[in-house]
């Protein structure tokens, strides 16, 4: 666009330069125009002394030295013009008459004919340059162009290995890596093979893109960093192209590290997937294969690559000599979390009184990237109500935030509603606390959070990998509380137990068909197939019988019909304390873990003393 414009600037002064030259050519005197009439009336009076004809302009010159002009019409003769006015052609021949070429004229040709055509040239030839320009940026596709940090890069990372909290393990294999590159020698003499890739393993968020920006800064090598989606684009074939690119560029800058981020982008298993859309992707993967086979045993380019998908990856990428060592980043635990808020706080003003622990225990399952955020949600909210720092309450707010999306106060609830969903988390609140092996309840609320009109928050005491049959009946009562106390209370249900209702069967599903937790034994059933075309598990293919479909159908109805006759038993033998709790909810809206505790507790003593009566 900045170019159109500088070619308009450019045809504007040329355009101005040719007027120039014009009129410089034809100096224009100031001449006073006089009618036709008058003209006839100056010849006839014989005070003319010269008349100059150019064209259809006629300049005559008085006999005072005065100069006048004016016009003929176009095609007549002068001559003939003023005889037939009655001029005599005696006096006509005192007048000195002179033609004149009309010079004029070529100066208006040139203008009319030549500078369209200077326009036009300009225009075409601005068009092609863009054309050009637009192919050789096509054709420049299959250049790769990753990120280069560190010696040589433009950019300087200002991430450290002291900005990635917790993640121990992690580190350590990473400096090893740093440290092959910065003394090959010392390990080849030894007879040591380099390792050739590293491959990042974890969940989404938990920092492996960051720990590998912080290998970036600590290397004393180039790094180059790439996504695996930028090899995949617009044109078939450039992936390819565009890999070689990649690794010819890493092995001239040797010693250097090269991190292929989001592997799986370009990683899956070959030969899965719908359609001939993957055939680009295969093409890649293959040559990321070719040429991390053609280094050589010197070449000092060791490759990084992440992913959260490591169970996906083709197996040919995992073999020695390949991405054969793994680096697995896990959630991080209370430590790990308490960590990471303090490293995200760093440059946000906090109170005093806060207490990161307190919230690393509310928060298990958490990425770094949620505590992340989680910081930066606390110091927005405090930033909203005006505070100058940030305090524990925004915080523990944030929490919430961060796993329920905001709050919404607006969204209200009739006086029924809210009875309604009163009850329904107090059914919730009351089987989590009554089932054995639940997780405490933190938190109940009718305050809309996101979709939902109340929540329970429930969050384990410790971080479980393993979990046990009883802790899953106990989920499945759990969910079937609410609608238990809704159907109690109300004699009716209402469509806010539905989303219960689906992760109460998934769950059950779950039980019956992966956990082997069921009469049928321990039997894993179906297969999960994955459509690469939509990027997650979609469809289950069967790998039994009818006769077993049937089986497992009951089972997951049994499991459901259990855990609601669980919930109706508990919440029936303890009615008192629902509607304690439900009418305390419609009071005050939430209730927090220390309160809900104390009315259990009080709840089980006053339980005791009576069955002693
Ligand atoms: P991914 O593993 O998906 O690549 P990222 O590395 O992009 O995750 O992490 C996202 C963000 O989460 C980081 O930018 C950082 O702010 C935060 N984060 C994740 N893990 C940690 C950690 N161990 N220490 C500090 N911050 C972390
Ligand atoms: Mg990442
Ligand atoms: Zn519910």
């Amino acid at each position: 666009m900045r170019d159109l414009w500088k070619n308009i600037f450019y045809g504007l002064l040329i355009f101005l330069f040719f007027a120039g030259v014009f009129s410089l050519l034809n100096p224009q005197e100031k001449i006073q125009e006089i009618s036709f009439s008058e003209f006839i009336k100056q010849v006839e009076e014989k005070e003319v002394k010269t008349i100059e004809v150019k064209g259809n302009q006629i300049i005559i010159e008085l006999k005072d030295g005065v100069k006048k002009t004016t016009t003929k019409e176009t095609g007549s003769n002068l001559e003939e013009v003023l005889i037939s006015y009655g001029i005599k052609s005696d006096d006509l021949k005192e007048i000195n008459i002179v033609y004149r070429e009309v010079e004029n004229d070529f100066w208006i040709w040139l203008l009319i004919s030549v500078l369209p055509v200077i326009f036009i040239g300009v225009f075409l030839w601005w068009i092609l340059r863009q054309g050009q320009r637009g192919a050789t940026q096509a054709f420049s596709f299959s250049k790769a162009r990753p990120r280069i940090y560190g010696v040589g890069g433009k950019i300087r990372e200002k991430v450290s290995f002291d900005d990635v909290a917790d993640l121990k393990e992690a580190k350590e294999e990473l400096k090893e890596v740093v440290e092959f590159l910065r003394e090959p020698k010392k390990f080849l003499e030894m007879g040591a093979r380099i390792p050739r890739g590293v491959l990042l393993v974890g969940p989404p968020g938990c920092g492996k893109t960051l720990l590998a920006r912080a290998v970036a800064s600590e290397a004393s090598v180039p790094f180059f960093s790439i996504s695996g989606s930028e090899f995949v684009e617009m044109f078939v074939g450039v992936g390819a192209a565009r890999v070689r690119d990649l690794f010819s560029l890493a092995k001239k800058n040797a010693p250097c590290i090269l991190f292929l981020d989001e592997l799986d982008a370009v990683g899956r298993l070959r030969g899965a997937g719908l359609g001939g859309g993957h055939d680009e992707r295969e093409q890649t993967l293959n040559q990321i294969l070719v040429e991390m086979d053609g280094f050589e045993r010197e070449t000092n380019v060791i490759l990084l690559a992440a992913t959260n998908r490591p169970d996906i990856l083709d197996p040919a990428l995992l073999r020695p000599g390949r991405f054969d060592r793994h680096v697995v980043l896990d959630r991080p635990d209370i430590e790990g979390r308490e960590e990471i808020l303090k490293i995200h706080s760093k440059e946000k003003s906090l109170a005093k009184e806060v207490n990161f622990r307190e919230i690393a225990e509310r928060t298990p399952g958490f990425s770094g990237a949620d505590l992340a955020n989680l910081m930066n949600e606390a110091a927005i909210l405090a930033a909203r109500r005006n505070k100058k720092e940030i305090t524990q309450d925004e915080l523990r707010e944030s929490i919430e935030k961060v796993l329920l999306g905001p709050e919404r106060k607006s969204h209200v609830l009739s006086q029924k509603e809210k009875e309604v969903t009163a009850y329904h988390e107090a059914g919730h609140a009351i089987l989590a606390s009554f089932m054995p092996e639940s997780e405490p309840v933190q938190k109940i609320s009718i305050i809309a959070r996101g979709l939902a009109a109340g929540y329970t928050l429930k969050l384990p005491t410790e971080e479980r990998h393993l979990k046990t049959k009883t802790q899953f009946l106990a989920e499945l009562a759990t969910l079937l509380g609410g609608y238990t106390a809704e159907g109690m209370t109300f004699h009716q249900v209402t469509t806010g137990a539905s989303n219960d209702l689906r992760q109460a069967t998934d769950l059950a599903r779950k039980l019956v068909m992966e956990y082997g937790m069921s009469k049928l034994g321990p039997i894993a059933f179906g297969e999960k197939t994955e459509l690469i075309f939509l990027g997650k598990e979609f469809g289950e293919q069967r790998n039994f019988s009818e006769k077993i479909a049937a089986e497992i159908d009951k089972e997951v109805e049994r499991f459901i019909k259990e855990a609601e006759k669980k919930a109706q038993k508990v919440l029936n033998e303890r009615k008192d304390l629902l509607k304690k709790i439900a009418k305390l909810l419609i009071k005050k809206e939430t209730i927090e873990r220390q309160e809900f505790e104390k009315i259990i507790k009080e709840y089980k003593e006053k339980n005791k003393k009576g069955q002693k009566r």
